[in-house]
């Protein structure tokens, strides 16, 4: 327990503040006297160790649809405090934003992750388009590989909060991508991995520990042998049907691994098992569970989303890949029990999915189609350049068919005027898109309230608006578009719509010995950090969260209360 060592306490907003301009504070530090007590101690019945795991794109639907299937991991967690309709609440339904919302308690509006990607004509570079995890102030010298980072987070992580009030606290993540496991884990970090390529890598300036090391090793072979299809189960029979959306036929897929290839590998329930291997083995290197104080290990299973966007949510591709994670899962936590350590598990989503249209109009769902390509900002440019006169280079300028939306900077004011009113007017106009709001109108609106599936879509919009970073409009396209125009090798479905297949997700609590209940009615993704701070007795400001505390216990006693 040498690494294990006291600094000094201090509580409140200057600890949470230093957490945040500490970027990356080293994992060993000195052991040299007798470690003070801390000031405020951990719930007396504390987990010794946080499990907050992700599972990218494993929708509400997706939960209700295998939920009586699994036999491992997920059926475990079943049998814990289950809240199926929990909710992404946010407009904005991708993974960045997602897994910002899940351990910090509040929505992408305060987290400043508005989008995986965003487009901001201040940078000085030459590409304007920013990545939500990198540090684009470094990317000039090297535009095609960024520099990772979490310098775009706003706020602290539960880890982060964890580590700052117990410095004898651990908090680690692990992901098959770097967003997910930096938005996680947040800026105060004592080991965070993610897949890059061929290994798993981590920040700059951070040598791989031997876990990552002996992972990558045995990668490395698997790689470079290939590996044969994984078997189809039963249940999945039906599933096994083709379907063609433009070039690509996809829906009996089996996951057979040719020699060396990196991609298919990554789009393989492979990746979601190495990942919790690697989970396990970072358990053991950092001792976690094992300290005085409760410890934080994210694990972001990226799989489910790779497999959703190639092959769509309703083939053969998908109901393998949830049988072999949910058993993966299952070994996951036998490995745990084994160390006997005393967990708390949440599991969740970043967001939920949707079906590819192709196959969705096969299935009882016709209206669903792509989106027209005259949403793409070329287009967009174009119509609004004639209808104002203006220069219609890079007049438009956006990420896809859908969501934020910017006008070129260096308009006057009453030029930028006159090309809102047309652009909006653009879009309204077209007969896939539901709305359109301008930033104007997005601020202007009240704070969303209530349950979130009923709110208006522009309080949905409110809840991942960052005014700094957001567009000028933000756009939304009717239920069942999907913002694919063309369906390619690796995508052909996605998520990312304002529609509860995108924002509702399963909220999973689980601990050995709790009594399990269902609650039916919608909850959220920012009500996981209060739960999970209270159950450990950790003490936050005041205002800190945009969620609420659920309670855990079945019964008359209340996991709330446990706050100090
Ligand atoms: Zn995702």
């Amino acid at each position: 327990m040498a690494l294990r060592t006291f600094r000094s306490v201090t509580l409140g907003a200057a600890t949470l503040a230093a957490a945040l301009v500490l970027p990356h504070a080293s994992l060993a530090r000195p052991a040299a006297k007798p470690a003070p007590a801390p000031v405020v101690q951990p719930a007396a019945n504390a987990p010794k160790l946080i499990v907050a795991i992700s599972i990218d794109q494993f929708s509400a639907d997706l939960f209700a649809q295998y939920r009586s299937l699994f036999t491992g991991g997920l059926a475990r967690l079943a049998t814990g405090a289950v809240f199926p309709a929990g909710y992404q609440s946010h407009a904005a339904t991708e993974t960045c934003p997602g897994h910002s919302t899940i351990l910090t308690g509040v929505h992408p509006a305060r987290t400043g992750i508005i989008a995986n990607t965003w487009i901001d004509q201040s940078v000085a570079r030459a590409k304007k388009t920013v990545y939500c995890a990198e540090d684009e102030t470094k990317a000039a010298a090297d535009p095609k590989d960024y520099v990772a980072s979490v310098g775009h987070l706003l706020v602290p992580t539960l880890g982060e909060r964890v580590k700052a009030l117990w410095p004898t606290s651990r908090n680690v993540a692990v992901s098959g991508k770097d967003r997910a496991a930096l938005m996680m884990g947040g800026h105060v970090i004592d080991s965070v991995y993610w897949w890059k390529g061929a290994g798993f890598t981590s920040l700059d300036g951070r040598p791989l520990t031997p876990a990552a090391l002996n992972e990558n090793k045995a990668l490395a072979d698997v790689l470079a042998q290939g590996a044969p299809e994984l078997p189809l189960p039963d249940w999945c029979s039906a599933k096994s049907r083709a379907v063609t959306a433009g070039t690509m036929t996809v829906g009996t897929g089996r996951f057979a691994l040719a020699p060396g290839d990196k991609n298919a590998f990554r789009a393989s329930p492979r990746l979601d098992r190495a990942t919790v291997d690697l989970a396990t083995e970072l358990v053991d290197e950092n001792k976690l569970g094992k300290g005085p104080t409760p410890d934080v290990l994210s694990v972001s299973l990226s799989v489910t989303d790779y497999v959703g966007h190639a092959y769509g949510t309703e083939g053969s591709e998908m109901c393998i890949q949830l049988q072999q994670l949910d058993l993966a899962l299952g070994d996951f936590f036998i490995a745990l029990d084994q160390r006997g350590i005393d967990y708390a598990v949440v599991l969740t989503a970043d967001h939920g999915g949707f079906d590819l249209p192709e196959r969705l109009g096969e299935q009882a769902l016709p209206a669903s189609h792509r989106v027209s390509k005259s949403l793409l900002p070329e287009a967009l440019s174009a119509a609004v350049a004639a209808k104002t006169g203006l220069d219609a280079k890079g007049l438009v300028l956006s990420d896809g068919a859908s969501g934020d939306i910017w006008l070129r900077r260096d308009l006057s004011p009453a030029d930028k005027a006159r090309a809102l009113e047309a652009l909006k007017a653009e879009l309204l106009a077209n007969p896939d898109v539901a709305a359109a709001f301008t930033a104007e109108e997005i601020a202007a609106s009240p704070a969303p309230s209530g349950s979130p599936e009923t709110w208006p879509l522009i309080a949905r919009a409110k809840a991942s608006f960052y005014k700094p970073l957001s567009g000028d409009v933000v756009l939304m396209l009717k239920r069942g578009v999907v913002p694919i125009p063309t369906p390619g090798p690796g995508y052909v479905a996605t998520h990312g719509s304002p529609w509860d297949y995108d924002r509702r997700v399963p909220i999973l609590f689980w601990r050995k010995g709790m009594t399990g209940f269902e609650q039916p009615s919608p909850v959220e993704t920012v009500d996981i950090a209060p739960t999970l701070a209270a159950l450990i007795g950790l003490p936050v400001p005041a205002g800190a969260f945009d969620g609420r505390c659920l309670d855990l216990d079945a019964g008359t006693g209340d996991t709330c209360g446990a706050k100090p």
